[in-house]
C-alpha cells in the first residue's frame, strides 16, 4: 500500500495549544493570490512524484483545509483529482474543523470523491473550548457534524482532547458519551500536550496553567479506553479508536511501514526507503518549486537496520501488534533477536508480550509506551 498525504497551512487563526506549521489568516496578506501560488506550485509537486504513482489513500490534512473557502477547496480538490488515478483510491480523507465548514463547502468534498472526513471538536465544554483557542463552540461542532451527515458522508472522524487542565475524569467521560450519541465512524482521543513557544506553555511558565500530572492523564486515557470498549468500539492504535471495519486505512498503512508521499509545505514522507520533510514556510516552499527546485528541507536514507526498528516501533503502535513474519518480510530482520534482551525484560515486565506470532504492547503499557519504545531504539 501507499498512502499521499498534503499539507494545508493555513488555520482560520492559532488555537492556543498548537505547533503544527500553519498561517492564521489573519496573516496572510492576500490571501486569494497566496493561496493561488501555493495552489501552482503544490501542482508541479504532485507532477514530480515518481510517474507510477497511485496512492491507495490520500489525507489532505494541516492546517485547516476548510479554512479555504467553497472555490478554493474544489480548485485544490480538481488538482488532486489530476494527478491521483481515482479509481485506486480506497479511502480520501480531509480534515475540517467546525465554524470553518458550511453546507457549501461539505458539498465541494463530496462531490469531489472524498469519502472520510475528520473533524476537529476536541471537547464539548464550552469553556475548554475557549480556553484551547478554539474558534468553535460545542454547538457548532455538532452543527459542522450534521452538516457532514447531510451532505452524504458515512464515513466521519472526530478528535477528543483530554488531560485538559482543571478537567476531571467525569467531565471528560461527559464528552466521551456525548460523542458516542453523535455516533461517528472514528475517534481520535490525544492528551493536551503544552508544547514550547505556545500560548499554553506562556500561561504555565507564568503559573496561570498547571499541566494534568500523568497519572491523572493516565486515569483519564484508561477510562475513556473502557468506556468506548464496552461501547463496542475497538481500540485500534494507541491513541485511535473506531467502530468495527472503520479504522483509517491512510494512517494504518503508515503505522505498518509503508509508503507514502508527503506534499506541501512542513509535509514529510517516506517512500523509496527515503525519508523525506519539506520545508515549513509557505512562500520558501513556492519560491523553491518555482525556481525549479525541491522543496525538500532534508531527505535521508535510513540504514536497513535502523529502518527496522522505526518500523518495530511505529507497529507496536497498533493494538494488534507486529505480525513478526510479515516484520521479517518486510525489513529483511527478526524482530526478536533485533531488540534482544530489552525485549525479553519488556516482557518480563508485563510490558510487552508475545503471542500468535506477533509481538504486542499490553494494556499496561498503552499510556507509557513510550518508556516501551526508549527501551527498544
Ligand atoms: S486548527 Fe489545528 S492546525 Fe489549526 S491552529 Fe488549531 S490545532 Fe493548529
Amino acid at each position: 500500500m501507499s498512502g499521499l498525504y498534503i499539507h494545508i497551512p493555513f488555520c482560520a487563526r492559532k488555537c492556543a495549544y498548537c505547533d503544527f506549521y500553519s498561517l492564521p489568516l489573519a496573516g496572510v496578506p492576500s490571501f486569494g493570490k497566496t493561496v493561488a501560488r501555493f495552489f501552482q506550485a503544490l501542482e508541479k509537486e504532485l507532477a514530480a512524484l515518481p510517474a507510477g504513482f497511485a496512492p491507495d489513500t490520500v489525507y489532505i490534512g494541516g492546517g485547516t483545509p476548510t479554512a479555504l473557502d467553497a472555490a478554493q477547496l474544489g480548485d485544490l480538490l480538481d488538482l488532486v483529482r489530476r494527478r491521483v488515478p481515482l479509481a485506486a483510491v480506497r479511502e480520501w480523507t480531509v480534515e475540517a474543523n467546525p465554524g470553518t465548514l458550511d453546507a457549501g463547502k461539505a458539498a465541494v468534498l463530496r462531490r469531489a470523491g472524498v469519502n472520510r472526513v475528520s473533524l476537529g471538536v476536541q471537547s464539548l465544554d464550552d469553556a475548554a473550548l475557549r480556553r484551547l483557542g478554539r474558534l468553535h463552540t460545542a454547538a457548532e461542532a455538532r452543527a459542522g457534524f450534521d452538516l457532514l451527515r447531510a451532505a452524504g458522508f458515512d464515513n466521519v472522524s472526530v478528535d477528543l482532547m483530554y488531560a485538559l487542565p482543571g478537567e476531571t475524569t467525569e467531565r471528560m467521560l461527559a464528552d466521551v458519551r456525548g460523542l458516542l450519541a453523535w455516533q461517528p465512524e472514528h475517534l481520535s482521543c490525544y492528551a493536551l500536550a503544552i508544547e514550547p513557544g505556545t500560548p499554553l506553555a506562556e500561561q504555565q511558565a507564568r503559573g496561570a496553567l498547571v499541566e494534568v500530572p500523568d497519572e491523572e492523564q493516565a486515569e483519564q486515557y484508561h477510562a475513556l479506553r473502557r468506556t468506548l470498549l464496552a461501547a463496542g468500539w475497538e481500540h485500534y492504535e494507541i491513541s485511535n479508536f473506531a467502530r468495527p471495519g472503520r479504522a483509517c486505512r491512510h494512517n494504518l498503512n503508515y503505522w505498518r511501514g509503508g509508503e507514502y508521499a508527503g506534499c506541501g509545505p512542513a509535509a514529510h514522507g517516506h517512500t523509496a526507503g527515503r525519508r523525506h520533510a519539506n520545508v515549513e514556510d509557505l512562500d520558501d516552499y513556492c519560491r523553491r518549486i518555482e525556481a525549479g527546485g525541491s522543496p525538500r528541507d532534508f531527505e535521508e536514507e535510513l540504514a536497513p537496520e535502523a529502518k527496522a526498528r522505526e518500523t518495530l516501533i511505529v507497529w507496536l503502535w497498533l493494538l494488534e501488534g507486529v505480525d513478526l513474519a510479515a516484520f521479517r518480510q518486510q525489513t529483511g530482520f527478526d524482530a526478536l533477536a533485533l531488540s534482544g534482551a530489552a525485549l525479553e525484560q519488556l516482557c518480563a515486565q508485563g510490558l510487552l508480550e508475545l503471542g500468535a506470532g506477533r509481538l504486542r504492547l499490553t494494556e499496561r503499557a498503552l499510556f507509557v509506551s513510550n518508556r516501551v519504545f526508549a527501551e527498544l531504539v
